[in-house]
């Protein structure tokens, strides 16, 4: 795909928690920019920031205890800056949110035909007759079956799969020029993801609607992406086309987050270790920790600056210092294709067993 314009331009997004055993800093300065029409996906493991920061973008996190500074233009106005009312005006109507759990997203004592006119109502100055008739026509699309008929249906009366396609019917009353999903399949069974990853396919061609999908799941990924931001520790990793991404990963966690997923290349089932605490980050590289790669330069001075080593993708890794070189993380003992050629030395401090007491594998599950 040719890179589309940006409709939303993300720069030096940090978000702080103010805890009781300290100051939290769960997003640590991340870019990223969404174009019009296309679908970008931030992966990484539970934890890494990707929630928060999508959060942070129509400022849903609660405020206190948390703070959002940085910049957010969409569409031509930094949403940072913008009051509630304002902010409240393009929630809903620009920018809609499709959570994980249809269940807590439903009020289970109004039928979903009630309540999806309602969420019209609050964003269009329509009848109530033609908000009935936009209800059943988006239930419709959504592809629930009968839609005149089960606009009366309470959520219990529909299946996991239905429910969530009644809750984007509902992200879908403002037509929407930006759609924030975070991780919405991932309650629901195989068969059904596969049918709502197709659903939100379709209503982007049908309606034009970029999407930021948050998951942890780069099969997901595979099905539905453009481009792909991935996420360590409040930190981006490494970002490009996914096609480039997934045929030449360059960061070393890019690599094992493939390396969990089977199918398309990836054999085994967790990264050996655990995040570092958010209230107490490592000095240097966030990934070091549990880097079979990890030198000195990797354990000081903070995240290493973003590097282009294709057109597009980009690494914060400072393997890559001197330009894109595939053998410098073949040698990686925990990767499941390691070239046996690399003479790659990397420091005799670094992890190759990063934790070898532990036998703590960090799922890439939430
Ligand atoms: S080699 Fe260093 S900079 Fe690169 S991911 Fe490993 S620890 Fe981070």
């Amino acid at each position: 795909m040719t890179a589309a314009e940006p409709l939303l331009e993300v720069e030096g997004l940090t978000t702080t928690f103010d805890t009781e055993t300290g100051e939290l800093t769960a997003v640590d300065g991340i870019d990223f920019a969404v174009g019009e029409g296309e679908t970008v996906c931030i992966v990484g493991e539970s934890g890494s920031g990707k929630t928060v920061a999508t959060e942070s973008l129509t400022r849903i996190v609660r405020e206190p205890p948390g703070r959002v500074e940085g910049s957010v233009r969409f569409d031509g106005r930094d949403l940072l800056t913008l009051s509630e009312p304002e902010l409240r005006r393009v929630r809903g109507n620009e920018i809609a949110h499709v959570f994980q759990n249809p269940q807590e997203a439903l009020n289970h004592c109004y039928t979903v035909g009630w309540q999806i006119v309602e969420a019209l109502r609050v964003h269009r100055d329509v009848s109530e007759a033609a908000a009935r008739a936009r209800a059943v026509d988006l239930l419709d699309r959504v592809g629930i079956g009968n839609a005149s008929a089960r606009f009366d249906d309470y959520p219990h009366e529909l299946s996991g799969g239905e429910k969530q396609r009644a809750v984007i019917a509902m992200a879908l009353v403002g037509d929407p020029d930006l759609l924030i999903a975070d991780e919405p399949t991932s309650a629901l069974d195989v068969t059904v993801q596969a049918q709502i990853l197709k659903l939100l396919d379709g209503l982007q061609e049908e309606f034009g609607t970029a999407v930021l999908f948050v998951t942890h799941d780069l099969g997901v990924v595979a099905q539905i992406a453009d481009r792909i931001v991935v996420m360590y520790a409040g930190k981006v990793m490494e970002r490009g086309d996914v096609l480039d991404v997934f045929e030449r990963p360059a960061h070393p966690y890019t690599r094992r987050l493939l390396s969990c997923v089977p199918g398309i290349g990836g054999t085994d089932g967790g990264i050996p270790g655990e995040l570092p605490d958010p209230r107490d980050p490592p000095a240097g590289c966030r990934f070091a920790p549990r880097c079979a790669h990890a030198e000195r330069a990797c354990r000081t001075g903070g995240q290493p600056e973003e590097l282009a080593v294709n057109p597009g993708q980009r690494v914060s890794c400072v393997l890559y210092r001197d330009g894109w070189d595939p053998t410098v993380v073949r040698d990686d003992p925990l990767d499941p294709n390691p070239d046996p050629e690399s003479n790659s030395d990397p420091d005799p401090e670094s992890n190759s067993d990063p934790d070898p007491e532990s036998n703590g594998v960090s799922s890439t599950d939430d």
